[in-house]
């Protein structure tokens, strides 16, 4: 694989006058010239509110804005762009559903994993739902066979991958059994939509959700694909943009994707993650997966020689992320001297407090990774996790 790297100006710069490596891609990833250029090119030449207007730089704008969601709507095996709607994020795509499906949630129960991220807790229980978790075995494999769904389960929602443990779950497994039981399910893409080749027709899955930044793209802009099945769903959010009449005792809204659009969207962000599904593209998703692949194989192999070291998870398919402790030694410390080597990484519960939990720690330090790392970049993490252990012995 070419230097990866080099399309990524802001990982050319120096910390602390050592090589800058960048570990913490599950938080956010880099950027690519290609993206950067495309956002600061949409200001500097075709800025416009979309939809509603009639003249030329509005037009360029819908245009690019339509032919974005058309272009998410190919890389996630989508059947119509109008399953694409723009949201701010992960979080917003996960809350924006849990308002849409609330009365049928209410006092009901949401099947979720051990792994999740808060965003895929939290707004069920807003919703007021019960959120139930699926069982795991110590290694966080989920027990397919123990799921219990009873006729209070109203939706099974589910990390495609951990972005703690990096463990991939068996998404096909658990939508094949949600269609036994005709239950929705809703599958938090974070932490794959950047790593693994992914259709949702393939996975059978009612709403997939992910965010911009986390790949290549800008922040404060995500998706939401709603499968057509459920285009008839109440907005959660109203205002312009998404309807059709309005008269002060009632107001008809538009189809999707607008229903699920009310406000300006950040449209700069909707052409920016065009551009970083055309970066991935260029270098092949399959590609991607491959190198990723190797980097993050041989970053368990290495940490997992080392005696006192504890790696969490371990499922059969894994990618992005992986968690370990040094014993004896607070993942923050470690953190904190990584960084002080040039290696970023994140420490803390991840957003994952159930999962630590279950693990019987507070934290973890967590390395992840893009496509643009490689060995080397592992190999200063261990080199920087023996310094570390020197340092406290
Ligand atoms: N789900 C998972 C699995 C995540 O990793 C994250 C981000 N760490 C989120 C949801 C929330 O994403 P965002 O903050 O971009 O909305």
């Amino acid at each position: 694989m070419k230097d990866l790297a080099k399309d990524f100006p802001i990982l050319a710069q120096k910390v602390y006058g050592k090589r800058l490596v960048y570990l913490d891609n599950a938080a956010t990833t880099q950027k690519p010239n290609s993206v950067i250029d495309t956002i600061s090119d949409y200001y500097r030449t075709d800025n416009s509110n979309i939809h509603r207007g009639v003249h030329y730089l509005s037009e360029v704008s819908s245009e690019r804005y339509e032919e974005a969601r058309k272009k998410v709507s190919e890389f996630i095996g989508a059947r119509n762009p109008s399953e694409v709607t723009f949201t701010s994020g992960t979080t917003g795509s996960i809350n924006q559903v849990a308002r849409s499906l609330g009365p049928s949630l209410r006092g009901n129960e949401v099947l979720v994993t051990g792994v999740e991220h808060h965003s895929n807790i939290v707004p069920w229980q807003l919703a007021g739902a019960k959120v139930k978790a699926i069982p795991m075995d110590e290694d966080c494999n989920m027990l397919i066979d123990s799921i219990e769904i009873t006729n209070r389960t109203k939706l099974i929602a589910i990390a495609h991958v951990s972005n703690v443990l990096g463990c991939v779950n068996e998404i096909k497994e658990i939508t094949e059994i949600a269609k036994d039981h005709d239950i929705p399910v809703l599958v938090d893409a974070a932490q794959s939509i950047q790593h693994l080749p992914l259709d949702v027709k393939d996975i059978g899955c009612d709403f997939l959700a992910f965010s911009g930044h986390k790949m290549y793209a800008s922040t404060g802009v995500g998706v939401l694909y709603t499968s057509d099945r459920f285009s008839d769903i109440t907005p959660a959010i109203g205002g312009g943009g998404m309807i059709d009449k309005v008269n002060l005792d009632k107001t008809t809204y538009l189809d999707p994707p607008l229903r699920f659009e009310a406000g300006t969207p950040d449209i700069a962000g909707a052409i920016s993650i065009s551009a970083a599904i055309d970066h991935m593209q260029k270098i092949g998703m399959d590609k991607i997966k491959k190198h990723e692949h190797d980097i993050y194989s041989y970053s368990r192999e290495k940490l997992l020689e080392m005696d006192n070291v504890t790696v969490y998870g371990n499922t059969n398919e894994m990618c992005g992320a992986v968690s370990f402790n040094l014993d004896k030694i607070h993942h923050y410390d470690t953190g904190l001297i990584l960084d002080k080597m040039g290696v970023a990484v994140r420490t803390g519960h991840h957003c994952a407090q159930p999962l630590m939990r279950s693990l019987g720690i507070e934290g973890t330090v967590r390395a992840s990774f893009a496509l643009y790392n490689t060995k080397e970049d592992v190999d200063m993490l261990i080199e920087g996790i023996k310094k570390v252990e020197m340092m406290y012995k």
